[in-house]
């Protein structure tokens, strides 16, 4: 923003605008943006008096859980990679465990950054889950898993001491997708992870939209069978009893073993094998089957598909593209369906975690405060 434009919004003069700022860019909390190393491109050899928080003032974290793994990455204030970490975790373990493992890797990626906890502004944090966006607690259909009832973010703030935001972890992907990845300049772009579960991230008019109690995307518990198999939802049918890793694995045990796990089903696949080749498409025909459905109430510009699944490539998302071409209104068919760029999972997670603490920087007076306190760029 301009110096002008700051006086008018603040209504103090000129001079005293000029002051403040001087006074902020010697603490290394503002840059001019012609003075900005990293070439962004709000640079356009206009923009000289242009002021924005300086990159390196603070720094940023993302971190994103699934059953199996943490990931932890670091940004500076533009959302550039400082450093990253990572971790299995039991997939039984309980909460508290899985909270100390997530501070552990956090810790670990700022020492590996040449900083500390005090560098940073704000966090990020992705959980499975239907993270109510109001208390903060995780709810979901599936009550057994270790972080259902918990209030993430007084836990993970407890711990921290930083200001938390904390978010479903696909959600968070289809946030990364949209900031860094495929859904870059669509305004109305729809996430789905094929993984273990299946789930969605929706962003209308560039904006997540959560539902009322953060439960919007869970499309893994739709019902296409009313007398499919019985699902721990209490359900019968859902899409992900046909469609999810688990039920694609199952599938395969005949010929790649009981053993096996995606990774094998996608080297199967790369390797030419049908059996591997036909339940992975029709995995994908299953899924596009209900997007088309999604299409018609919702129509989306692009539907972006992350996820392991999504990571066999053509064989996936061919069929799916078919599927919404076929059972979709003609007018909401035409959509484009792309794979993700950043592949899903914790990683995309991670960024999307950072992404968000980013968004909120200019309105959580807990993170302005905290970059007022010292940046790292003096
Ligand atoms: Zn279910």
């Amino acid at each position: 923003m301009h110096r002008a434009e700051m006086a008018r919004r603040l209504g103090i003069s000129r001079t005293t605008i000029t002051t403040i700022t001087r006074d902020l860019m010697e603490r290394g909390v503002l840059v001019e943006l012609s003075e900005r190393a990293d070439g962004g491109d709000e640079i356009d050899g206009r923009a000289g008096d242009q002021l924005a928080f300086h990159p390196m003032a603070g720094w940023i974290a993302g971190m994103s859980q699934v059953l199996d793994r943490i990931c932890v990455r670091i940004t500076d204030l533009t959302g550039h990679e400082v450093s990253s970490a990572e971790g299995p975790i039991g997939a039984k373990d309980e909460w508290q465990l899985r909270a100390e493992a997530a501070v552990y890797l956090l810790d670990r990626a700022l020492k590996e950054g040449g900083g500390d906890r005090s560098d940073l502004l704000g966090v990020g944090i992705g959980l499975p889950g239907q993270i109510n966006p109001v208390d903060g607690i995780v709810h979901g259909a599936l009550a057994d898993q270790p972080w259902h009832g918990i209030n993430a973010r007084q836990e993970m703030n407890r711990r921290l001491e930083l200001p938390v935001f904390i978010e479903n972890n696909v959600r968070l992907e289809a946030i990364a997708e949209a900031k860094w990845g495929a859904g870059q300049g669509i305004r109305d772009l729809m996430y789905v992870s094929m993984s273990s579960g299946i789930a969605a991230g929706f962003l209308f008019g560039g904006e997540l939209y959560r539902g009322s109690v953060g439960g919007a995307g869970e499309l893994g518990h739709v019902s296409i069978d009313v007398n499919g198999a019985a699902c721990r939802c209490g359900n019968r049918g859902c899409l992900v009893l046909v469609a999810g890793a688990p039920a694609i694995l199952s599938r395969l045990e005949a010929t790649l073993g009981p053993s096996a796990t995606m990774n094998d089903v996608l080297a199967a696949n790369a390797a030419g094998d049908r059996p591997a080749q036909n339940v992975l498409a029709e995995a994908g025909s299953t899924v596009g089957r209900l997007l088309a459905s999604m299409c018609n109430l919702l129509n989306p510009q692009r539907i972006v598909v992350g996820g392991q699944t999504s990571l066999a490539g053509a064989v996936v998302l061919d069929p799916l593209r078919e599927s919404i071409i076929r059972y979709a209104l003609t007018p909401s068919a035409a959509l484009e369906v792309v794979a993700s760029d950043l592949g899903g999972g914790p990683e995309a997670g991670a960024a999307g975690g950072a992404a968000l603490a980013l968004s909120k920087l200019t309105s959580s007076p807990e993170m302005l405060a905290r970059l007022l306190q010292g940046s790292r760029a003096q």
